[in-house]
């Protein structure tokens, strides 16, 4: 991954040129928002929303007119006094504090919102999110599974957010008179939780952008009986960063679990890791950042809970320190092509501790390392590898174990926490997953992360457009007068059939060339050069394709991209490893899986499709359920308490999709003014009409919602007729209804009609 300080903002309004947006009937058909000029906008404002009530807005959606702007300005006024959540219709916004906020998460809040009749009345929380899915799985005809889908930037608050959900969860749903089954496991709800602190320990690294960030995603399903009580749940896990642990992007550390262990060991773990006091270790780097590290404990615990006895501790923080011994293992640059590099001496203990804590013969630990057995026929032969082979081969050995390991610890939560499929009748799911991803250089992760990214914002319009369809028709509008094209043509860019990113690459990576890069990059060029949602900058040094994705267009470099998506494991390594004595090594490099994938040495699974498929699953999951969308945002890049900083929220309400919201909004009639409102600031139009038919409407004080809304309709009819006479305003009374609409409570504008309104208001 990239570290911070390449960071790229996304162009902020390049959705608007390949978002795709189609809209029917109006003027300013890419961003009908842009017609108004600042002071029009900045006067419209004063008269829609009054600057002093901003922070009052629970609702962005109520905010008029929905703007970039104005929805910025809401929130900075809503974050200054201290207001971290705001809806914006079907999603949750949450702002990060940076700072703990006391009693915002108590108890007695999520009693509070749990006992409410109407929790939606509250102030917005994320525990209206947590309700209002309890609720909804009760269903009004059958249940209804549930996943509430979090998304944001690193050090948004995703995990936060998920944790805060999962607790709520465990407490309002707690299966109370489940008694502890063994005296070592403990209660189910206790256990669900547990699975927190360990998947971060061994999951979570300190980066540039986050203290605590998530190196992998996360969906986990919390079981419900039928009297929705939670008893049970089961984790699935996406793309572990699994590169980390043999190499940190400068400035960032490795996974939190190591420096647990070199904080929280005693001496006789440190006797038995063969780490004695001040021992430094190459994959160690420190960060500049304090970082809590005194978490040991805590693990060890949650491990104890969830049943992972003493024993396999002991395996897993072994196999952990061996690893730590190989990263110390250096090879010196050999002169003779037909030798293998010697391993530099002073590392030499290094690698004979290595091989004593994965319980391998350091002889032939040295002998995978630095020679490579080539299959030809039935024969093999040998062949020493260079200083650079050698160091991958180290890393890679590293990376393959750890990423297992990992996996398997996922295995063993989930048949922990897992309920029998008798017991549990529905689910609440909870998705916690990286956001959009841009730096100066982009690889494969960011390929696959932006594509999840695509999969989710594809998921959620169609979502939100039907949420609106439901306000229109509540008020009594037609919808099919706008019509959106979402992001499908960039999905099929990546991932379609016959021809895509995706398969391409497949095949680059099944012809295992020595020039794969320079075909994958040829194949694309032929194959996709009309397809408009990619592009070469064929002068630039580092030869790249760009995807003009929703949220931005992001580089991706050509080069290496086939061998990460091949990823492969040098056989040799893997046999070394089911030789193994230490059980649990054997263990999880024997099972069928890790056989089937590597007998070849290469993984005939690539990286892409491993992640497409998972990635499909969970969309026909999450097809299957009702989403509720929390969008999490990091007010500022240094996680300074309380700070608020304007382009940082724009550039990620961009990518998170709001700002692409806000303009499908903007497609449809993103002013709604009260008919009162309306009546009164434009009534002036009609008195002063020469056609007079109807001047006598605006004065009337009747309250009745059908009187006034005769009264609109009279008005919007002489306005009508005013603008139908100015032939430069390009008002077509034809059709009226794609420019303003007259609702049950409300008059629906466009933009455009808003600003022929206050023209003819000013020539009054
Ligand atoms: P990543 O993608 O890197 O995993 P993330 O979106 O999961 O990032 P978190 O780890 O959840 O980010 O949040 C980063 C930090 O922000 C937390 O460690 C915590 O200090 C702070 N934080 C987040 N949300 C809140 C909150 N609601 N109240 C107080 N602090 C918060
Ligand atoms: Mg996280």
């Amino acid at each position: 991954m990239s570290s911070a300080e390449d960071r790229v903002r996304p162009n902020v309004g390049a959705r608007l040129r390949n978002g795709g947006g189609t809209v029917e009937g109006l003027v300013h058909k890419d961003c009908p928002y842009l017609s108004l000029n600042n002071s029009l906008e900045g006067e419209l404002h004063a008269f829609l929303t009054d600057d002093d009530q901003l922070h009052t807005y629970d609702d962005l959606t109520k905010v008029n007119p929905v703007t970039p702007t104005t929805v910025l300005k809401c929130l900075q006024a809503r974050y200054s006094v201290k207001v971290f959540y705001t809806h914006a219709g079907c999603t949750l916004v949450a702002l990060n504090p940076f700072q703990p906020i006391p009693d915002l998460y108590s108890l007695e809040v999520m009693k509070e919102y749990h006992c409410a009749p109407q929790p939606q009345e509250f102030k917005p929380h994320i525990f209206i999110v947590a309700e209002e899915a309890y609720r909804n799985v009760q269903g009004q005809l059958e249940p209804v599974n549930q996943s509430l889908v979090v998304s944001g930037e690193s050090g948004a608050g995703k995990t936060w957010t998920s944790r805060c959900l999962m607790k709520y969860y465990a407490t309002v749903a707690a299966s109370s008179s489940v008694e502890k089954s063994q005296d070592t496991v403990e209660r189910i709800e206790k256990r669900v939780l547990d699975s927190n602190p360990i998947m971060e320990a061994f999951g979570n690294a300190c980066t540039l952008r986050n203290n605590n960030s998530s190196r992998f995603g996360k969906y986990i399903q919390l079981q419900l009986d039928r009297c929705q009580l939670l008893v049970g749940a089961s984790v699935q896990t996406y793309l572990l960063e699994k590169t980390r642990v043999a190499c940190q992007p400068a400035n960032e550390r490795n996974f939190h679990i190591f420096y647990q262990m070199m904080k929280g060991a005693t001496d006789e773990q440190r006797k038995e890791w063969k780490m004695p006091h001040g021992q430094r270790f190459v994959w160690l780097p420190k960060a500049e950042k304090h970082v809590e590290e005194d978490c040991f404990q805590e693990t060890i615990e949650a491990m104890v809970h969830l049943g992972i006895n003493k024993e396999r501790q002991r395996q897993i923080f072994r196999i952990l320190a061996g690893l730590l011994q190989l990263g110390n293992v250096s090879f010196s640059s050999s002169t003779d092509d037909s030798q293998p590099c010697d391993i530099k001496e002073q590392s030499k203990d290094f690698l004979q501790r290595a091989a004593e804590l994965l319980r391998v013969s350091a002889e032939e630990l040295q002998m995978c390392l630095r020679v490579r057995t080539l299959k030809a026929g039935k024969q093999s032969v040998l062949k020493p590898c260079c200083q650079a082979e050698c160091s991958m081969r180290r890393d890679c050995l590293a990376k393959v174990i750890y990423a297992h390991l990992f996996e398997w610890l996922v295995t063993f939560i989930n048949n922990s926490i897992c309920s029998d499929q008798s017991t549990w009748s529905n689910f609440i799911g909870v998705l916690d997953v990286y956001g959009f991803e841009c730096f100066q250089i982009n690889n494969l992760e960011q390929l696959c992360i932006n594509y999840a990214n695509e999969k989710l914002q594809q998921h959620f319009v169609a979502h939100y457009l039907r949420a609106q369809q439901e306000e229109y028709v509540s008020e009594g509008l037609q919808w099919s007068f706008v019509k959106y094209q979402d992001n499908q043509s960039c999905l099929d860019l990546i991932e379609g059939s016959p021809v895509s990113v995706f398969s391409l690459l497949n095949e680059a990576s099944r012809l295992n060339r020595a020039s794969d890069a320079k075909t994958f990059r040829v194949r694309l060029e032929k194959e996709l050069c009309d397809n408009v949602n990619i592009s070469w900058d064929k002068f630039n040094k580092v030869p790249h394709f760009t995807v003009a994705h929703y949220a931005g267009k992001v580089d991706y470099q050509i080069q290496g991209i086939v061998e990460k998506n091949k990823d492969p494991v040098p056989p040799e390594l893997i046999s070394l490893l089911q030789q193994s004595d230490d059980s649990l090594l054997h263990q999880i490099f024997t099972d069928k899986e890790t056989d089937s994938l590597t007998t070849k040495g290469l993984s005939k699974v690539t990286v892409v499709s491993k992640f497409k498929n998972s990635l499909e699953s969970l969309m026909k999951i999450l097809h299957a359920t009702t989403p509720h969308y929390t969008r999490c945002i990091k007010p500022n890049p240094d996680c300074k308490p309380l700070t608020f900083e304007k382009e940082e929220v724009i550039m990620q309400l961009e990518a998170c999709g709001i700002v692409e919201t806000i303009h499908i909004s903007a497609a449809g009639f993103p002013i709604r003014i009260p008919f009162r409102g309306f009546t009164q600031r434009y009534g002036l139009i009609a008195k002063y009409s020469r056609f007079k038919s109807v001047s006598h409407c605006v004065d009337s004080e009747a309250d009745s919602s059908d009187f006034l809304q005769q009264e609109v309709e009279k008005l919007l009819e002489v306005v009508s007729q005013h603008q139908a006479a100015d032939a430069s305003c390009g008002f077509d009374s034809e059709k009226r209804n794609s420019w303003v609409h007259c609702g049950r409570t409300k008059v629906f504008l466009t933009q455009s009609m808003l600003g022929l309104l206050e023209d003819q208001r000013k020539k009054i």
